[in-house]
């Protein structure tokens, strides 16, 4: 990874170098600087610290009235600063996370087309056919470490909107730089557009892509194919995270490159880990245990059959045989509970169906199977309804209750539904974040289930170790690592994950405990460092404007 800082002579000069957000430090060019770098004139006279420009920028931000509008405020920021932009998104990750990712990114990528101002990564479409190369060579950077790609076509909660999908690989790759330290020039968003069948978006008379039905079969696979075999010549050193693909291909493809390249789809593999560190903070709070717990999915996508796939092997790890863990799981999808005695199932769920009575909805299922906790990955609002919560709270002391769909507008329930309906006993997460819930005096801080606590770590070790593929194994690491990091203090709030604030510290952890399972399993050709938490760290890109001179 890059940490290179410029000396002056590599340095452009005067307005050129303003111009380069990567090397650009605005009023915070000092004296000598600008003597040497032909700066005068260009910029106004009064010199501010990074420390007072972050204020500045703060400030603006707070004084503006939409998310959409603080989003576009900082990207515009990114392209001119992008020190500044990192500094401001690093000391306030708590309270910039929800502008930069979820909820807010659902928003800028519903109106995508029309901000878009400048390319912030690739895109590649059906008609870069057989000069997939060409177009990677169009990069300005050789040394990419990070590849976020997607097809737009399941892009949070909302669905497909095609080419516009491209800003959830922009926003997630400006975490694993805040996150992670991951250098900002070694991380590289791909939209690859294969049309929409989403026609509102298609028919947008701005919208940026392909005005055609979406690429199918052969030729989709013949595409992507040829994206991973370019991708990986051309960066060899890159991990690729595969990013809200639909449902149809996401898991295909995982099944189809996980053992070929260093890759993983972070809404089966990053979700299910952050879904396994609350689970084992929530049942540390309780002290209980992962092997007697029965958990309802509702939902049998991405999302829901990775994190049952996670959780049987955890809970396998635990001492339960598999098919024991299984029997622990139940799946809830659009048509009802998934059982062995449906033919409706596709091939990825039928591995999940239970050998057990059909009910069609999730009130029946909760009152049948009597689950501790209720993991909601549907992206269908309301779900979790009062006579749900209220069933769930008679059945246990404290219902252990996920509302993991994005963006908030999708969410099952909401925080302050889930601690009403259970008697205030609810262990609740959600997605996107909800505010604190004051009720009868107390207050509650809802978790965010939120990845950025685990695909920025698991990057940074994948990274740090030079390890060749990514595992179930490291996920399952990641979150034992996370679920470390929950103080007493956290659960004295109700809070089953960390403050994003602390996101520096926990993602170092987590990297430590992916690249150990590297090291341990011999997925590099890498020695084990002696320090290797020392190495990581060193490996950090850091936001902080250096003196060039
Ligand atoms: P997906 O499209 O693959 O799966 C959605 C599933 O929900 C399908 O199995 C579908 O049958 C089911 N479903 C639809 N309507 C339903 C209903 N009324 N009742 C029960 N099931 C229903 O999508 P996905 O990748 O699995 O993501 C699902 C949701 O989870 C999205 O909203 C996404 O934003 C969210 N998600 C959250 C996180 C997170 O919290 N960090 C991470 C990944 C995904």
């Amino acid at each position: 990874m890059s940490n290179h800082e410029p000396n002056i002579t590599e340095l452009p000069k005067g307005i050129e170098l303003l111009h380069e957000p990567s090397l650009n430090k605005g009023t915070s060019f000092t004296a000598p600087e600008r003597d040497a770098l032909g700066l005068h004139g260009l910029l106004p006279p009064r010199i501010f610290s990074q420390a007072e420009r972050a204020q500045h920028v703060m400030n603006n931000i707070r004084r503006k009235t939409s998310n959409l509008e603080k989003y576009l405020y900082l990207i515009g920021l990114q392209d001119r600063n992008e020190k500044l932009f990192y500094r401001v998104l690093v000391d306030n990750m708590a309270e910039l996370s929800p502008i930069v990712y979820t909820p807010t990114v659902g928003l800028a990528c519903q109106e995508y087309s029309r901000i878009f101002r400048r390319p912030h990564g690739l895109f590649i479409s059906k008609y870069d056919r057989n000069h997939i190369k060409e177009v990677l060579l169009n990069w300005p950077h050789r040394d990419v470490r990070v590849i976020i790609v997607t097809d737009g076509e399941r892009i949070l909660g909302l669905g497909d909107l095609g080419a516009n999908g491209m800003g959830i690989p922009v926003g997630k790759l400006s975490l694993y730089t805040a996150c992670a330290g991951i250098a900002p020039e070694t991380c590289l968003p791909i939209m690859i557009d294969v049309g929409t069948n989403n026609n509102d978006v298609m028919n947008d008379p701005s919208y940026i892509g392909l005005q055609e039905a979406r690429l199918r079969g052969d030729q989709y696979d013949a595409l992507l194919d040829e994206f991973m075999e370019a991708t990986s010549k051309l960066f060899p050193r890159a991990m690729i995270q595969f990013e809200d693909f639909g449902n149809i291909n996401a898991f295909r493809l995982l099944e189809r490159y996980r053992n070929r390249y260093c890759m993983f789809n972070d809404d089966i593999q990053g979700t299910a880990s952050m879904t396994l560190a609350g689970l084992h903070s929530a049942l540390r709070m309780i002290s209980d245990k992962l092997t007697g717990q029965r958990l309802v999915v509702l939902g049998a996508g991405g999302a829901a059959l990775g994190i049952g796939s996670l959780m049987i092997s955890a809970m396998a790890g635990e001492g339960l045989s598999i098919e024991d863990a299984h029997r622990r799981c139940w799946f809830v999808d659009s048509k009802g509970l998934v059982v062995t005695s449906r033919t409706d199932l596709s091939e990825h769920k039928r591995r999940f169906a239970r050998d057990y009575p059909f009910h069609r909805d999730l009130l029946a299922v909760v009152e049948a199977v009597k689950p501790t906790a209720i993991i909601g990955a549907s992206g269908q609002p309301g779900t979790f309804t009062p006579q749900v919560l209220e069933t769930m709270a008679r059945i246990n002391e404290r219902p252990i209750v996920f509302a993991l769909s994005n963006p908030t507008s999708q969410s099952e329930c909401t925080a302050e539904e889930a601690y009403r309906f259970t008697d205030k006993r609810a262990i609740f997460a959600s997605g996107s974040p909800f505010a604190p819930v004051v009720m009868d005096g107390q207050t509650f801080v809802p978790g965010q289930a939120n990845n950025s606590y685990i695909f920025p770590g698991v990057g940074l070790g994948i990274l740090s170790s030079e390890a060749s593929r990514v595992t179930d194994e490291m996920f399952a690491a990641a979150a034992k690592a996370l679920d470390e990091q929950v103080s007493q203090e956290d659960f004295a709030l109700g809070r089953i994950y960390p403050s994003l604030s602390s996101i520096r510290k926990v993602s170092v952890n987590i990297a430590l405990a992916v690249a150990k399972v590297a090291f341990a399993r011999r997925l590099t050709a890498m020695q084990e460092p002696p320090d290797l938490p020392g190495l990581i760290k060193s490996k950090m890109y850091d936001p902080t404007y250096q003196d060039y001179i």
